[in-house]
């Protein structure tokens, strides 16, 4: 699938986190963010920005969970958080249920998403990261299918 690319370069912490907030505003139960990038691009800076999008309640501490897979936090939208950094085979993810998920009532953002490309769905919001400079990010934001192009679009509007 082809899907609707855009290009952002994010120049600190906070610009992450707002564009975060800004795209997770726009998204809607049984969405799926697929955030592909090395260990320290800024996968849950964007993470906590979209917690804060879906109306996470500010006391809750988003993290990349250490030892567990997957973070659930109540929200407008449940968020559903996927670290998957110390997944081995991605059968161990099968045994969670993991497809559960990603039909369900929350938004699942899943950082190393490239680890599970065959399991993701197709429909997707795929987030790219690179770092630029010490505190540059390089971002290509990808829609994959109608609902993800419209929250492209509408975001490119609002932010002329
Ligand atoms: P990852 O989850 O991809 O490993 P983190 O979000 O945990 O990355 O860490 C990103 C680190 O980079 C944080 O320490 C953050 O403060 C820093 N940083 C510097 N500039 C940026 C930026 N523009 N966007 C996001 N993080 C940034
Ligand atoms: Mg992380």
């Amino acid at each position: 699938m082809k899907g609707k690319r855009t290009k952002i370069k994010l120049v600190t912490p906070q610009a992450t986190l707002e564009f975060g907030e800004l795209l997770g505003k726009y998204l809607t139960a049984g969405d799926c963010v697929a955030l592909i990038g090395d260990l320290g691009t800024g996968k849950t800076q964007l993470a906590k920005g979209l917690a804060r999008g879906l109306g996470v309640p500010g006391e809750y501490y988003i993290t990349s969970p250490t030892y567990t897979i997957i973070n659930e936090y109540p929200g407008r939208i449940p968020l559903y958080h996927f670290d998957l950094y110390r997944l081995g085979e991605s059968s161990d993810l099968e045994d969670l249920g993991y497809e559960e998920y990603f039909d369900g009532r929350g938004v699942t953002v899943i950082e190393w998403a490239e680890k599970i490309t065959h399991l993701l769905p197709e429909n997707r919001m795929e987030i790219h990261l690179r770092r630029l400079k010490r505190d540059v990010r390089g971002l290509e934001v990808i829609g994959f299918g109608d609902h993800y192009e419209e929250i492209l679009d509408e975001i490119a509007r609002v932010s002329k």
